[in-house]
């Protein structure tokens, strides 16, 4: 126990408490399937653990995101730490960022630590922010759009795609 480094190198195997855990880096390719869809993934120096006594396999957190942050790249969406950079840099706390962009904080949330991918479209509304963080304060006059849409633009927005159908 005396001897367990930061990393978790170094340190007891606790399946087989004899062997020590030894790092080990990969390059992996996987099939990974949303929304009916199969893609292949690709990722790159993953941080692995071996016991040198039973090679029983560790996959720690850092693994897991570089694992994930391969998806978001395979699918065309953003990585969760992409999105939170984007928001952060912009200085929005997750409840405002939601608002801007009409989103449940529960949701954000979840696409920033991981556990739910951003819809395509979801995803392009948030790189535009990435590039200029006050692109949705033109759409109204007040700065960020309301959830209510306001009536006189829905017409606005009707009659527009009418003439663009003729
Ligand atoms: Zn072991």
């Amino acid at each position: 126990m005396g001897q367990e480094q930061r990393d978790g190198s170094g340190r007891r195997c606790p399946i087989c408490g004899r062997g020590f855990l030894r790092p080990r880096w990969v390059d992996e390719r996987f099939s990974y399937e949303h929304n009916g869809l199969i893609y292949e993934v690709e990722t790159k120096n993953v941080p692995l653990k071996d016991c040198d006594h039973c090679f029983e396999t560790f996959i720690g957190p850092a693994a897991a995101r570089i694992r994930h942050d391969s998806l978001g790249r395979a699918l065309g969406l953003l990585p969760p730490s992409e999105i939170t950079t984007i928001r952060t840099s912009a200085g929005w706390s997750i409840e405002e960022f939601a608002r801007i962009i009409g989103a449940d904080p529960e949701r954000v949330s979840r696409w920033e630590r991981g556990r739910l991918w951003q819809d395509l479209a979801t995803d392009k509304l948030i790189r535009l922010l990435g590039v200029d963080p006050h692109i949705l304060a033109r759409l109204s006059g007040n700065g960020i759009p309301t959830i209510n849409a306001d009536p006189n633009l829905a017409e606005e927005a009707g009659s527009v795609s009418e003439s663009h159908g003729q």
